[in-house]
């Protein structure tokens, strides 16, 4: 299959292009390097050293004989996206290329408007793409399961069937996301229901829990394909942070009380989960949602659990419960169907010991990398980056 990904050079997008191109599929990386703009306006970096995107292909080349094109696009830029189906015509689109921060969307006004038109406006015009050049093309969208907030009623995937006052209706399911990004996200969603209905597009949004991990099965076999590795307080989330923290001897941070609960993945699903997503196309005018995630783990829990993997290999690990720079619930009900993708042949790959002590040994191996300043949060909701003086502001 001919699948462009856009976001290729970030850290689902790599090891989901590398795993594509594995499996024969004719892979193109579309993606404008923002994520590493964003590393120099953050003053932070990959943990794990990555090479430039030109040179990440060229290695998948040398270990594997496949090549990936690569085309520096902006989705903003319509021109260079229709572009990209013209000369590409892809049957799949997988679309990662989206600022993915929530904290950097809650800087300023400024951050919070750019973090909208990147990814609003880069959804819109894949969209007006796909309908003008390449009708037939299934969009596979990445959304999160923080589109849903935390609802005291099981969260289905996407769609609910609601009873009022007599009459039934299958209808989109709520949304109370927690911050500016997770808004870019439901509006996205909404773009993309809307472009199915009228245009009859296919579409797929996945809406995807935290990822953890790093390395892949094809990110292994090369130090030059390892994945990026992000343990800042505005891109790094909870688990590889607070591996990452271990490993440095920084106590873990939870914020607040810990009782938050999420869905979680490994990186190895979310290469799966694509795939699978792209073998078992969507129908034309359908809009299908799929929960991308695999365990639901409270932020306490997963502390706890990377406190004692790092004290069995010796380390001084602590967690400190730190004032929570968000605006979220506690002690809330939480429990979301996953099925879908279970159902089409997902296998997951479980939080174990194991998998922990796998990603703390890379920690640990590239702890002289981590500027330690860049750990603690710099920027709040109801302040933004301002009140604490974060040099991102
Ligand atoms: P990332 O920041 O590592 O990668 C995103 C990539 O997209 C970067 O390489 C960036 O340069 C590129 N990009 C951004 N805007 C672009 C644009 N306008 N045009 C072209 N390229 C652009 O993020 P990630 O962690 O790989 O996340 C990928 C997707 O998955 C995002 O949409 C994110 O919202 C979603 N997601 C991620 C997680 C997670 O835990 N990492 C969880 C849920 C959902």
């Amino acid at each position: 299959m001919k699948i462009v990904v856009a976001g290729g050079d970030g850290f689902c997008g790599w090891p989901t292009a590398l795993h594509l191109s594995d499996r024969g599929h004719e892979v193109t990386i579309v993606d404008s390097l923002v994520r590493r703009e964003i590393d120099e306006e953050l003053g932070s970096n990959s943990m794990t050293p990555i090479l430039s995107l030109t040179e990440r292909v060229a290695a998948w080349k040398e270990v594997s004989g496949q090549d990936i094109a690569v085309r520096i696009a902006d989705l903003t830029d319509y021109d260079a996206v229709r572009a990209v189906f013209e000369e590409e015509r892809p049957e799949a689109f997988v679309h990662f290329a989206e600022h993915r921060s929530a904290p950097y969307s809650m800087i300023d006004r400024e951050h919070a408007i750019a973090n909208h038109r990147n990814n609003v406006e880069g959804t819109l015009n894949v969209l007006w793409a796909i309908k003008d050049v390449a009708p037939d093309c299934h969009l596979v969208k990445l959304g999160t399961m923080g589109e849903y907030g935390q609802p005291n009623i099981d969260i289905e995937e996407g769609w609910i069937e609601i009873e009022h006052k007599g009459r039934t209706d299958r209808l989109p399911f709520p949304k109370q996301p927690g911050s500016f990004y997770h808004l870019t996200k439901v509006h996205d969603s909404d773009n993309i229901m809307f472009a199915c209905r009228i245009w009859g597009i296919r579409a797929t949004d996945l809406n995807q829990g935290v990822v953890y991990g790093l390395e892949t099965e094809q990110t292994r076999r090369d130090p030059r394909l390892v994945n990026r590795f992000d343990y800042d307080a505005v891109f790094g989330t909870a688990l590889n942070r607070f591996l990452i923290q271990a490993a440095i001897g920084h106590p873990m941070t939870v914020y607040g009380g810990g009782s938050q609960t999420r869905g979680y993945l490994n990186i190895e699903d979310t290469v799966r989960c694509i795939e699978i997503a792209c073998d078992n196309p969507a129908e034309r005018g359908e809009f299908r949602v799929f929960n991308q995630f695999t365990e639901s783990f409270s932020v306490e829990e997963l502390a706890e659990k990377a406190r004692r993997v790092a004290q069995a290999q010796g380390l001084d690990a602590r967690i400190d419960h730190i004032a929570n720079p968000r605006v979220e619930k506690y002690d809330h009900y939480y429990n979301a169907v996953n099925t879908n993708l279970l159902e089409l042949g997902l296998e997951p790959h479980l939080l174990t010991d194991e998998v922990l002590a796998e990603i703390l040994d890379v920690a640990r191996a590239n702890s002289g990398r981590v500027r330690r300043e860049l750990v603690m949060p710099g920027v709040t909701w109801k302040d933004g980056a301002r009140a604490s003086g974060a040099e991102a502001a």
